[in-house]
């Protein structure tokens, strides 16, 4: 990004309002496929730490940087950990054929894997599991229901077989397992990745508000925190986690294996709603447009998906291995970027978002959002202009779902990128003004130069006096761009190409 303002700025904001975050891969980790991966209209991008090495994240994140440097866009990375991830060991052979009907046993043995046994190197699962638990193999394709356990070892009968094979995943969606919210691995993962600035960290596989809490305080404020929701305690305590975390995901690839996928969609709805009145940003994933892993158009049902998500409000959509480890990342950011513009131009969708009431908290901060929603629509406005230093007034902002632009100026890079997943927030790194008249002359000038306004039209403006203090949000302005602002600003945009050619 570019120190103070350039007036050749190629940063016009898009006017969609939902966000798309791309998972990056062995398809699209070059500075080739990144730039058109953002052309196409990819706000964020995913890493994820459960594929690839840290010299290769190391490298991705430095062309996103240098992209960011040239696009003057701010643009939002976030790690994603894996978290503790349960698999079971490895099969003489590679695997086995388990039938209907027929028990099974995971024990603490080295031993290769047989029809009848292999090893399960994960010690919490032994205590925690008892007759009844199920345990579900390679995203659920496999069923056994446990028997009886001990200390080392757990006798199943197998309810659904099929075959089973080195490393399969396994999930216990029954109990809350007594396992760390970050792995050694999470954990070095973690220190790298704040190492490179990241701007979000997912957790995966949160199952309390503890695990939120304890990844908090690791970060210790170096990067916002998103906590995955892909597990059913997780939803069982829902506001707690969203209490302590920046941003929640619907993790749908694994919540559909721990609970009956046709139980996903009315979850969905649940943590969309429950995040976006608590004010937290909520990213909708995983299968999204799934068949363009292998084909250049979606099946109509996906495109249903993708647009149900933008109706529902959800502040981002996000593709996996589409972009990932697909054949057509380009496609389906560009498919998204389609869905979303054609959803947001319908004219019932600003009704339907709404359906989701969001009754403002009693603080400053809401009082003045809740106001410059209500002030928009009362002076035809044509956008929001907010300043902020920690990006929390820009929060509660997205959070009204404006009908217009929202314009967030900010001196802050970190807090400039962080925003980059949120409903309708367009950030620009900016230098902070010192008193109230560069305050109105900087709105108006930066509303010109980002193209949300035009001469004659007004904007609405929100700061906080004093100026350059985080949390001070307490100044909501009403002003008009006069046409002969107008002209002056082009004629300044002239004189200053000229001096530059
Ligand atoms: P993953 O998380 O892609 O890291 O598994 C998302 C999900 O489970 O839906
Ligand atoms: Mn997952």
């Amino acid at each position: 990004m570019a120190t103070g303002e350039t007036l050749h700025s190629q940063f016009v904001p898009r006017s969609r309002k939902v966000r798309i975050l791309a998972t990056l891969g062995p398809a699209s980790n070059t500075p080739d496929m990144i730039r058109k991966l953002a052309e196409a209209g990819a706000d964020a991008f995913r890493i994820n730490m459960s594929h690839g090495n840290h010299e290769d994240h190391r490298k991705v994140v430095e062309i996103i940087r240098s992209l960011e440097r040239e696009l003057e866009r701010p643009t939002t990375i976030l790690a994603d950990l894996q978290g503790p991830k349960l698999r079971v060991g490895r099969f003489a052979g590679a695997g086995a054929i388990l039938e209907k009907g027929q028990t099974f046993v995971f024990d603490r043995s080295e031993e290769p894997g047989t029809a009848q046994r292999v090893s399960l190197p994960h010690r919490e699962i032994f205590s925690a599991v008892e007759e009844g638990t199920r345990l579900l193999i390679d995203d659920g394709k496999l069923v056994h229901r446990v028997m009886s356990a001990t200390a080392d070892r757990i006798e199943t009968v197998v309810e659904v077989g099929g075959r089973i094979s080195n490393n399969k995943g396994l999930n216990v969606p029954d109990v809350v397992l007594p396992l760390a919210a970050l792995t050694d691995k999470d954990r070095a993962d973690l220190a790298f990745a704040l190492d490179q600035h990241v701007d979000w960290i997912a957790i995966s596989f949160v199952q309390r508000p503890e695990d939120v809490a304890e990844a908090r305080r690791l970060i210790a404020g170096r990067a916002a925190l998103l906590a995955k929701i892909e597990k059913p305690a997780a939803i069982e305590r829902l506001e707690g986690i969203l209490e302590l975390a920046d941003a929640v995901m619907v993790a749908r690839g694994d919540l559909g294996v721990e609970l009956p996928p046709e139980q996903v969609p009315a979850f969905q709805k649940r943590i969309v709603e429950t995040a976006r009145r608590m004010g937290r940003p909520v990213v909708v994933a995983t299968q999204m447009l799934e068949s363009m892993i292998d084909s250049p158009s979606p099946t109509r049902a996906e495109v249903s998906d993708v647009a149900t998500a933008v109706y529902d409000g959800a502040d981002a959509v996000m593709l996996s291995a589409e972009s990932a480890s697909g054949k057509y990342p380009c496609e389906a950011v560009s498919m998204m970027n389609r869905i979303a513009t054609s959803v947001e131009s319908d004219p019932t969708h600003a009704a339907r978002v709404h359906f989701t009431e969001t009754l403002p908290d009693p603080t400053t901060a809401d009082a003045i959002a809740q106001a410059a929603n209500t002030m928009v629509g009362t002076v035809d406005a044509a956008a929001i202009v907010c300043f902020t230093l920690s990006g929390s007034t820009a929060r509660r902002l997205s959070r009204e779902r404006p009908a217009v632009p929202l314009l967030v100026l900010t001196p802050s890079p970190k807090t400039a990128r962080r925003l980059g997943i949120l409903w309708g927030a367009h950030a620009v790194r900016t230098k902070d003004v010192a008193n109230f008249e560069e305050m109105i002359a900087k709105a108006k000038r930066m509303a010109l130069r980002h193209r949300v306004a035009k001469g004659g039209d007004r904007l609405v403006i929100i700061a906080g006096v004093p100026f350059g203090t985080p949390g001070s949000t307490n100044v909501i302005h009403i002003v008009r761009l006069v046409g002969d602002e107008l002209d002056r600003y082009k004629g300044q945009k002239e004189a200053a190409r000229a001096t530059r050619h």
